[in-house]
């Protein structure tokens, strides 16, 4: 065998490439990594984080409302955008240095750099150079998919420029139905921007539980966002420093800003795939076995790039049972079939295991509990929004299937459900969890009346 530069070699310096380097190194591997941007990549610098500091930004608004029923009383309020998005940059630029100095700490090369695969083995860098490795991975995540053909179609941003932006719109049309869509649209709503959201179904987050798509149409509507269901755009138009939208079913919206998060694909273009004989699928996503191995010995691909469960965590657990199976003479594989996962609108949402329908479309016959009640703070608060609880059981062997939080807190009462799911609780175990009183989790152990439909 011919001497190669390194054992290692990764493709991208996000979630899953960093950990991957990380763990490979620590092994004793010999290894590069090459970022075309940052280091952090997408959730670090325009993704899972910035978003989670604009969250908290937008629910400010909620907390000077609720405290008048709690006695406060404070002056005006007011919000500044460049504030916060100075203080957001400075806090993911601290962040981007942890990221690549962990690399360095553990010998890993940092290349700042574009990397493409020109055959098995062997990548080339921006400037030419040409970099042999014994195992390659793939780690380039993905981009936002741009809104179709349609005129005025460059004046539509993403997700990437959203975090940039200069001033805050006083109107804005959200275009998309999935989690980054209806997080956009509530952060944008709870800022006080005048929010429209379009969305070409009937109903927004597809594939999540109904009764929390229901429930948080319904609530996001509440906070006057106005939702904009079977409906597309067919054309922008520059109207002077305001946008001119042109609707499918023939209205239009005045607006400064448009905003389009209607889906992600993987980053696979230029990559030089077809040189290595590396096999993808009908988005462009790599295609990999069980332990990240792609159709090409010793090319591997991890995270978002491979289309599986696109979330920051599954791409960590990918890079590292991949380093663990290669370099670490110990073969792993990720599960994905319990991953729990939240969508940070306000109210927010969390969900782990299947929804009602899911699990009905799998066979199972289903007891259901609900619960759909008004938090505690609310009441003094005067605020009018309730609380989801949903439990979908296995009428025959009493497991969870599925568990299910519209409200707030939702993201942090699920993260810990989902141990108990994780070890395949019943509902008799929930049953027999005594209840942390007051707090709205308890619900979760207190459910005993299965719910049946309306006569
Ligand atoms: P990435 O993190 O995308 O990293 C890939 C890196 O590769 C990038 O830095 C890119 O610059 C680099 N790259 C690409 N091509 C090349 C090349 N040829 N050469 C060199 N470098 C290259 N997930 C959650 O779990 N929770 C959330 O709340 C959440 N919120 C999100 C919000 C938004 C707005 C977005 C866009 C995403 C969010 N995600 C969230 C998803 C999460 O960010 C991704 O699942 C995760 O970042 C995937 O990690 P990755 O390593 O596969 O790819």
């Amino acid at each position: 065998m011919t001497a190669t530069d390194y054992d290692l070699f990764v493709i991208g310096g996000g979630s899953g490439g960093v950990r991957a380097a990380r763990i490979a190194a620590g092994y004793g591997a010999k290894v590069a990594i090459a970022e075309e941007d940052r280091y952090g990549g997408t959730c670090v610098i325009r993704g899972c984080v910035p978003k989670k500091l604009l969250v908290y930004a937008s629910r400010y608004g909620d907390e000077f409302e609720d405290a008048r029923g709690f006695g406060w009383t404070s002056g005006l309020a007011t919000f500044d955008w460049r504030t916060l998005i100075a203080n957001k940059d400075r806090e993911i630029a601290r962040l981007e240095q942890i990221y690549e100095s962990n690399l360095k700490a553990k010998g890993v090369v940092t290349l700042k750099t574009r990397a493409e695969l020109i055959g098995p083995g062997a990548v080339k860098l921006s400037d030419g150079q040409r970099i042999t490795a014994r195992t390659i991975l793939i780690a380039t995540g993905g981009r936002p998919s741009r809104y179709g053909d349609i005129p005025g179609a460059n004046h539509i941003i993403t997700s990437n420029e959203v975090f940039e932006l200069e001033d805050l719109p006083k109107r804005i049309v959200v275009c998309g139905g999935g989690y980054i869509a209806v997080e956009f649209a509530s952060i944008f709503a709870g800022l006080g921007v005048e929010t429209t959201l379009v969305h070409r179904r009937d109903k927004v987050l597809r594939g999540f539980d109904e009764d929390l798509r229901d429930g948080l149409m319904e609530a996001l509507a509440g906070r006057g966002i106005r939702l904009l269901m079977n409906e597309a755009l067919t054309g922008v138009a520059r109207d002077g420093a305001a946008y001119h939208v042109a609707l499918r079913g023939g209205g239009s919206l005045e607006t400064d800003l448009v905003l389009s998060a209607i889906g992600r694909e993987p980053a696979t273009k230029g990559l030089g795939l077809d040189s290595a004989g590396v096999r993808t699928g009908a988005k462009g996503e790599i295609i990999v076995d069980s332990f990240s191995q792609t159709t090409v010995p010793g090319i591997f691909a991890v995270g978002d790039v491979t289309d599986r469960a696109n979330l920051t965590p599954v791409a960590i657990r990918e890079g590292h049972a991949f380093a663990d199976t290669v370099f670490g003479k110990r073969p792993v594989q990720v599960d994905h079939s319990l991953i729990p996962t939240a969508v940070f609108t306000t109210p927010e949402l969390a969900t782990v295991g299947l929804s009602e329908e899911a699990a009905r479309a799998l066979g199972h016959e289903l007891d259901l509990y609900k619960a759909r009640f008004r938090p505690m703070r609310n009441t003094i608060s005067g605020r009018n929004e309730r609380t989801l609880m949903k439990l979908v059981v296995d009428r025959g062997t009493d497991r969870v299937l599925g568990c299910h939080v519209l409200g707030p807190d939702a993201a942090e009462i699920v993260q810990m459900a989902a141990v108990a799911l994780q070890l395949g609780a019943r509902k008799a175990d929930f049953d027999a969890t005594v209840a942390l009183h007051p707090s709205a989790g308890e619900e979760l152990v207190t459910l005993r009346e299965k719910w049946a439909p309306p006569a």
